[in-house]
Protein backbone atom coordinates (compact mmCIF):
# COMPACT_ATOMS: atom_id res chain seq x y z
CA UNK A 1 0.00 0.00 0.00
CA UNK A 2 1.04 3.67 -0.37
CA UNK A 3 1.07 6.44 1.01
CA UNK A 4 -2.01 9.17 0.42
CA UNK A 5 -0.20 12.23 1.42
CA UNK A 6 0.70 14.96 -0.70
CA UNK A 7 4.33 13.88 -1.32
CA UNK A 8 6.34 11.93 -3.95
CA UNK A 9 4.53 7.87 -4.31
CA UNK A 10 5.74 6.01 -1.03
CA UNK A 11 5.45 1.95 0.27
CA UNK A 12 4.01 1.93 3.54
CA UNK A 13 6.10 0.06 5.72
CA UNK A 14 4.30 -2.53 8.29
CA UNK A 15 5.30 -3.02 12.07
CA UNK A 16 3.35 -6.20 13.03
CA UNK A 17 2.42 -7.00 16.07
CA UNK A 18 0.25 -9.80 15.00
CA UNK A 19 0.07 -11.67 11.37
CA UNK A 20 -2.05 -14.16 10.18
CA UNK A 21 -1.82 -15.71 6.87
CA UNK A 22 1.15 -13.07 5.44
CA UNK A 23 -1.83 -10.03 6.50
CA UNK A 24 -1.12 -8.18 9.21
CA UNK A 25 -3.86 -7.75 11.86
CA UNK A 26 -2.69 -5.44 14.26
CA UNK A 27 -0.37 -3.09 14.08
CA UNK A 28 0.83 -0.29 12.40
CA UNK A 29 1.65 1.33 8.55
CA UNK A 30 4.19 3.78 9.02
CA UNK A 31 5.35 6.51 5.82
CA UNK A 32 8.73 6.88 5.59
CA UNK A 33 8.40 10.27 3.83
CA UNK A 34 6.03 11.69 6.10
CA UNK A 35 5.91 9.84 9.20
CA UNK A 36 2.98 9.70 9.14
CA UNK A 37 1.30 6.14 10.79
CA UNK A 38 -2.06 4.35 11.10
CA UNK A 39 -3.30 1.72 13.08
CA UNK A 40 -4.47 -1.86 11.90
CA UNK A 41 -6.72 -3.39 14.57
CA UNK A 42 -8.05 -6.84 14.22
CA UNK A 43 -7.31 -6.58 10.27
CA UNK A 44 -8.69 -3.08 9.12
CA UNK A 45 -6.22 -0.16 8.37
CA UNK A 46 -7.60 3.20 9.65
CA UNK A 47 -6.59 5.82 7.52
CA UNK A 48 -8.36 8.25 8.96
CA UNK A 49 -10.13 8.50 12.73
CA UNK A 50 -9.87 6.32 15.78
CA UNK A 51 -9.90 2.81 15.43
CA UNK A 52 -13.51 1.75 16.26
CA UNK A 53 -16.04 -1.40 16.23
CA UNK A 54 -17.99 -1.13 13.37
CA UNK A 55 -21.63 -2.35 14.08
CA UNK A 56 -22.71 -5.05 12.13
CA UNK A 57 -24.89 -4.57 8.98
CA UNK A 58 -27.94 -6.06 8.30
CA UNK A 59 -27.62 -6.55 4.87
CA UNK A 60 -27.18 -10.34 3.91
CA UNK A 61 -23.66 -11.33 1.93
CA UNK A 62 -23.73 -11.15 -1.94
CA UNK A 63 -25.07 -14.51 -3.02
CA UNK A 64 -26.44 -16.48 -5.85
CA UNK A 65 -27.31 -14.86 -10.04
CA UNK A 66 -26.09 -11.66 -8.52
CA UNK A 67 -22.47 -12.63 -6.94
CA UNK A 68 -22.39 -14.05 -10.38
CA UNK A 69 -22.70 -11.45 -12.12
CA UNK A 70 -20.26 -9.02 -10.04
CA UNK A 71 -17.45 -11.62 -10.36
CA UNK A 72 -18.22 -11.97 -14.64
CA UNK A 73 -18.50 -8.43 -14.75
CA UNK A 74 -14.70 -7.84 -12.96
CA UNK A 75 -13.10 -11.22 -14.99
CA UNK A 76 -12.71 -12.29 -11.68
CA UNK A 77 -10.07 -14.81 -11.97
CA UNK A 78 -6.61 -16.56 -10.20
CA UNK A 79 -4.47 -13.47 -9.78
CA UNK A 80 -1.36 -11.86 -7.75
CA UNK A 81 -3.22 -8.93 -8.06
CA UNK A 82 -5.57 -7.58 -5.64
CA UNK A 83 -9.54 -6.45 -6.60
CA UNK A 84 -11.30 -3.91 -4.87
CA UNK A 85 -13.96 -3.78 -3.71
CA UNK A 86 -15.23 -0.05 -2.78
CA UNK A 87 -18.67 0.74 -0.26
CA UNK A 88 -21.07 -1.40 -0.32
CA UNK A 89 -19.36 -3.68 -3.28
CA UNK A 90 -18.26 -5.24 -0.10
CA UNK A 91 -20.48 -7.37 0.47
CA UNK A 92 -19.60 -9.64 -1.92
CA UNK A 93 -16.46 -10.61 -0.82
CA UNK A 94 -17.60 -13.20 1.10
CA UNK A 95 -18.78 -15.24 -2.27
CA UNK A 96 -16.05 -13.32 -4.48
CA UNK A 97 -13.49 -15.30 -2.54
CA UNK A 98 -15.08 -18.84 -2.97
CA UNK A 99 -14.96 -18.59 -6.44
CA UNK A 100 -11.27 -17.27 -7.15
CA UNK A 101 -7.92 -17.16 -5.56
CA UNK A 102 -7.16 -13.32 -5.79
CA UNK A 103 -6.74 -11.37 -3.02
CA UNK A 104 -9.75 -8.63 -2.25
CA UNK A 105 -9.13 -5.05 -0.70
CA UNK A 106 -12.23 -3.60 1.12
CA UNK A 107 -12.55 0.17 0.89
CA UNK A 108 -15.23 1.32 3.66
CA UNK A 109 -17.30 -1.92 3.40
CA UNK A 110 -20.31 -1.67 5.56
CA UNK A 111 -18.71 -3.78 8.58
CA UNK A 112 -16.15 -5.67 8.91
CA UNK A 113 -17.10 -9.34 8.30
CA UNK A 114 -14.22 -9.66 5.65
CA UNK A 115 -11.74 -8.76 7.94
CA UNK A 116 -10.29 -12.37 8.71
CA UNK A 117 -9.71 -12.95 4.66
CA UNK A 118 -9.46 -9.32 3.10
CA UNK A 119 -7.57 -6.30 3.34
CA UNK A 120 -10.12 -3.68 4.74
CA UNK A 121 -8.78 -0.20 4.77
CA UNK A 122 -11.25 2.49 6.26
CA UNK A 123 -11.22 6.37 5.95
CA UNK A 124 -8.53 6.85 3.07
CA UNK A 125 -8.90 9.93 1.33
CA UNK A 126 -8.36 8.47 -1.92
CA UNK A 127 -7.18 4.75 -2.87
CA UNK A 128 -3.73 3.80 -1.05
CA UNK A 129 -2.56 1.54 -3.99
CA UNK A 130 0.04 1.92 -6.40
CA UNK A 131 -0.70 2.69 -9.90
CA UNK A 132 -1.84 -0.72 -12.34
CA UNK A 133 -1.12 -2.48 -9.46
CA UNK A 134 -5.11 -3.90 -9.23
CA UNK A 135 -6.62 -6.03 -11.28
CA UNK A 136 -10.37 -4.88 -11.18
CA UNK A 137 -12.49 -2.87 -8.87
CA UNK A 138 -15.93 -2.78 -8.12
CA UNK A 139 -17.78 0.45 -6.67
CA UNK A 140 -20.97 1.70 -4.94
CA UNK A 141 -21.75 4.62 -2.99
CA UNK A 142 -19.43 7.02 -1.98
CA UNK A 143 -16.36 6.09 -3.86
CA UNK A 144 -18.60 6.09 -7.13
CA UNK A 145 -20.22 9.36 -6.54
CA UNK A 146 -17.16 11.33 -6.44
CA UNK A 147 -14.98 11.82 -9.47
CA UNK A 148 -11.37 12.59 -8.18
CA UNK A 149 -11.51 8.87 -6.28
CA UNK A 150 -13.15 7.17 -9.36
CA UNK A 151 -9.87 8.85 -11.09
CA UNK A 152 -7.49 7.54 -8.86
CA UNK A 153 -9.15 3.81 -9.19
CA UNK A 154 -8.31 3.95 -12.70
CA UNK A 155 -4.64 5.10 -12.06
CA UNK A 156 -4.43 1.82 -9.33
CA UNK A 157 -5.80 -0.54 -12.30
CA UNK A 158 -3.49 -2.52 -14.48
CA UNK A 159 -4.36 -2.57 -18.48
CA UNK A 160 -7.09 -4.10 -19.14
CA UNK A 161 -8.50 -4.35 -15.50
CA UNK A 162 -12.16 -3.90 -14.98
CA UNK A 163 -13.85 -1.35 -13.26
CA UNK A 164 -17.75 -1.70 -12.88
CA UNK A 165 -19.87 1.11 -11.24
CA UNK A 166 -23.55 1.98 -10.57
CA UNK A 167 -25.13 2.98 -14.30
CA UNK A 168 -25.66 6.79 -13.50
CA UNK A 169 -21.58 7.42 -12.68
CA UNK A 170 -20.17 9.30 -15.29
CA UNK A 171 -17.43 7.10 -17.20
CA UNK A 172 -13.88 8.41 -15.94
CA UNK A 173 -10.83 9.22 -18.74
CA UNK A 174 -8.62 6.46 -19.24
CA UNK A 175 -10.90 3.59 -19.52
CA UNK A 176 -12.89 1.89 -22.57
CA UNK A 177 -17.13 1.22 -22.23
CA UNK A 178 -17.17 -2.35 -22.05
CA UNK A 179 -21.22 -2.83 -21.44
CA UNK A 180 -24.07 -1.31 -19.65
CA UNK A 181 -27.42 -2.36 -18.56
CA UNK A 182 -30.24 -0.31 -16.33
CA UNK A 183 -28.07 -0.85 -13.18
CA UNK A 184 -24.20 -0.65 -13.90
CA UNK A 185 -21.76 -0.17 -16.64
CA UNK A 186 -18.08 -1.92 -17.30
CA UNK A 187 -15.41 -0.98 -18.55
CA UNK A 188 -11.78 -1.72 -19.04
CA UNK A 189 -8.45 -0.03 -18.34
CA UNK A 190 -7.67 1.93 -22.18
CA UNK A 191 -3.95 -0.04 -23.30
CA UNK A 192 -1.67 2.72 -23.43
CA UNK A 193 -3.52 4.98 -21.48
CA UNK A 194 -1.47 7.37 -19.40
CA UNK A 195 -4.00 9.12 -17.19
ZN1 LIG B 1 3.36 9.87 3.60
Amino acid sequence: MRCTSAHADSWLVAQADTVENRRVVEGTLGCPVCRVERAVRGGVAWWSGEPAAVAPDPRPDLAGDPLMRAGALLGLQESPLPFLLCGAAGLAANGLVTLADAPLVLLDPPDDRAAPFTTIVRGAPSVPLGAQSVRGALLEGAWASEPARVAGIVAALSFRGRLVAPAATPLPRGVRELARDADQWVAERAPGSST
